[in-house]
């Protein structure tokens, strides 16, 4: 199962890429974790992003390309993969998937998580972070009025917000998306790969929204519709009688019907019928008009 997961910044791509990776048993590839890791590990690919980025520069494609591709190459990706992060761009999408023809590890599904922009920015700026630990809450989260404390230590402080997390700056991310990612949905949709999900739920909601759209059989191709419908029918043993409203009125059947009548009108004349009290009196009535 090779999947990309697609949608704005605060949709939750993160939260149920991790619960992608544990229900599937897949690894997470993240390419902003990987680039924080290669640069770490100060690899080849590692050494080169880490010169962009003192350089206060993007890092180039191909550099993010390449730590994708090594990180695809680890055994435990050989059963599929959740991309998050990359692709951003059509320039980027269309690299993304020559370097996985070139390994033979093509896309199964890019799952887009559809989220209102208003939501996204209530989110956003209802995030809360503990400094001392890294974890993410949201004051709306909890009830009004709650304090919000981080669940990881008694003696963490009170969780605050990123300067990143205000809504300026969540406005302006989405700007970039709309103008950029956004043209990735009809480009997967066009590929037949695109599988889009409400994510405007609670997170267990949309965990399940995705894992039934997952396993959902994908549409089949016109090709292999042909030749499902070309398979023998096994054949019955009796001719199976079409219904009575369905046959149609032939001729033949139109005389058979008539004798059948006019049988049983003989048979009806032969035998005389049984004079009883009610006949009687019916015919008394009917020769007294
Ligand atoms: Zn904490």
């Amino acid at each position: 199962m090779r999947i990309v997961l697609l949608g704005a910044p605060g949709s939750g791509k993160g939260t149920q890429a991790q619960r992608l990776v544990q229900r599937f048993g897949l690894p997470q590839v993240s390419t902003g974790d990987l680039l924080r890791s290669a640069v770490a590990r100060g690899t080849a690919y590692g050494l080169q992003a880490k010169a962009a980025m003192d350089a206060g520069q993007l890092v180039a494609d191909d550099i993010v390309l390449g730590i994708i591709r090594e990180r695809l190459a680890e055994p435990d990706a050989a059963r599929g993969y959740v991309l998050d992060g990359f692709p951003r761009n059509q320039a980027q999408a269309r690299a993304l998937a020559a370097m996985l023809k070139a390994i033979d590890r093509p896309l199964d599904a890019v799952l887009l998580f559809n989220v209102p922009y208003g939501e996204i920015v209530k989110r956003i700026a209802g995030r809360r972070t503990c400094s001392k630990c890294g974890a993410v809450y949201n004051i709306h989260d909890v009830p009004p009025g709650a304090p919000l404390r981080c669940t990881q230590g008694a003696d963490h402080p009170a969780p605050v917000q990123r300067p990143d997390d205000n809504e300026a700056t969540v406005s302006r991310r989405l700007e970039v998306y709309e103008k950029q990612t956004r043209p990735l949905i009809d480009h997967y949709a066009r590929q037949g790969l695109l599988r889009a999900i409400d994510a405007n739920a609670p997170p267990d909601v949309v965990t399940s929204r995705l894992i039934g759209a997952l396993l959902q059989p994908v549409k089949p191709k016109r090709a292999t519709k042909k030749k499902a419908a070309r398979k023998p029918v096994a054949k019955r043993k009796t001719p199976k009688r079409k219904p009575a409203a369905k046959r149609k009125v032939t001729a033949k059947r139109k005389t058979v019907a008539k004798r059948k009548v006019v049988k049983r009108v003989k048979r009806a004349k032969a035998t005389p019928r049984r004079v009883t009290a009610k006949r009687r009196a019916a015919g008394k009535r009917r020769a007294r008009r």
